[in-house]
């Protein structure tokens, strides 16, 4: 490889902010005790926000965006890892306050890593990225809570993006009768059914002001989606149910009630990726290697290149993607 290596670096100015696709050198990154030839990156919804500014997710400029990535160890100070080991980045603030994974080169804290699990490819790590791994996160949770298949149906909000399709596949795959809700049943109701959903609902039957409590339907649930959404699945959960929140997709808000809480038991089990200690995240990662069916993966994942991050960016927040999308950026 040359020493200058390719990058898109969001800038700020006076309009909001600019992207720019540059060639840049390990000066222009910041510190860090491993640095990685990266292979491959992803669009999460976040990234979205990151590259069209629509939400202040970049805090330092400029900026390289994309909250993960896998590649290989170039060289490292760091005592857990050396030049040639495969490695994987999901979180600590990378693609937010440190430099993240669209570029072919980054410098990050080897804390931030981990190990390549066994039975992926790079690019396999990042049809699964943040997205896959917070599914995942959110599957665990629910078996942290009791909810095992026989305990009845469980719905997955948001089915057909990136956390839904994992969640879908990962639930499908170990015996849930998993419900997909979806805005998209006329176009993805087949690739749902395909990752194993048993049902589909329309999601307009959970997006708009519902009542505090409502027919008991849910077991548990994943949910990407927030607001009036995850209001509608709390009231729908059954008594002494689970329900995983992660995202935002439809807003920030909660317009419940505690009644699900106080009449019923419900658990609500908030799931954030970014934080998350290191044993987790490898408790995750392994269980994703293993039981993830990797021709469901397929499936599910399509493959763009850098250039074309700032369009992918407009159509994930449009909820226009289907499943995971991963950026080869060589
Ligand atoms: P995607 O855009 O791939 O998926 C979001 C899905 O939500 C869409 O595909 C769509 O599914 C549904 N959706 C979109 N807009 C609306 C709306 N207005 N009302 C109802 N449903 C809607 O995003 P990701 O899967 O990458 O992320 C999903 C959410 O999870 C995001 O909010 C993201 O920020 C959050 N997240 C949080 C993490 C954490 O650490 N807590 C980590 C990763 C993600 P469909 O077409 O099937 O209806």
């Amino acid at each position: 490889m040359s020493d200058t290596f390719r990058a898109l670096r969001v800038h700020k100015t006076d309009a909001g902010q600019e992207t720019r696709f540059e060639d840049l050198t390990a000066a222009d990154l910041m510190d860090g005790d491993v640095v990685v030839r990266v292979e491959f990156s992803t669009v999460n919804f976040k990234d979205g926000l990151a590259l069209t500014g629509r939400s202040p997710v970049v805090r330092v400029w400029p900026l390289i965006p994309g909250i993960d990535f896998a590649g290989e160890v170039e060289s490292s100070s760091h005592p857990e890892f050396k030049a040639g080991d495969k490695v994987v980045l999901n979180g600590w603030g990378v693609g937010e306050t440190h430099h993240g994974g669209y570029a072919q080169k980054a410098r990050v804290k080897g804390d931030w890593l981990v190990k390549l699990p066994a039975g992926l490819t790079t690019e396999q790590a990042m049809a699964i990225g943040t997205a896959g791994y917070t599914a995942m996160l959110c599957v665990m949770g629910l078996e942290k809570g009791g909810v095992t298949p026989d305990k009845g149906e469980v719905v997955v909000t948001g089915a057909a993006g990136g956390v839904g399709s994992v969640a879908v596949a990962l639930l499908a795959g170990l015996g849930y009768r998993v419900v997909a809700s979806t805005g998209r049943k006329d176009t993805e109701g087949d690739y749902l059914r395909g990752l194993g959903a048993a049902d589909l609902i329309d999601r307009n039957e959970l997006s708009g002001p519902g009542r505090p409590l409502a027919r008991e339907r849910w077991a548990g649930a994943v949910d990407a989606v927030g607001s009036h959404t995850l209001a509608n699945v709390l009231s729908q959960t059954r008594y002494g149910g689970v329900v995983t929140a992660c995202g935002l997709a439809q807003g920030m808000d909660l317009p419940a009630s505690v009644a699900p809480f106080i009449l019923r038991g419900v658990t609500l089990m908030g799931v954030d990726s970014v934080m998350r200690p290191k044993a987790d995240r490898a408790a995750a990662w392994g269980r994703l290697a293993r039981e993830l069916d990797l021709d469901k993966l397929d499936a599910m994942t399509s493959k763009a290149a850098l250039g074309d991050l700032p369009r992918l960016a407009g159509e994930i927040l449009d909820g226009k993607v289907r499943g995971r999308m991963v950026i080869d950026v060589n």
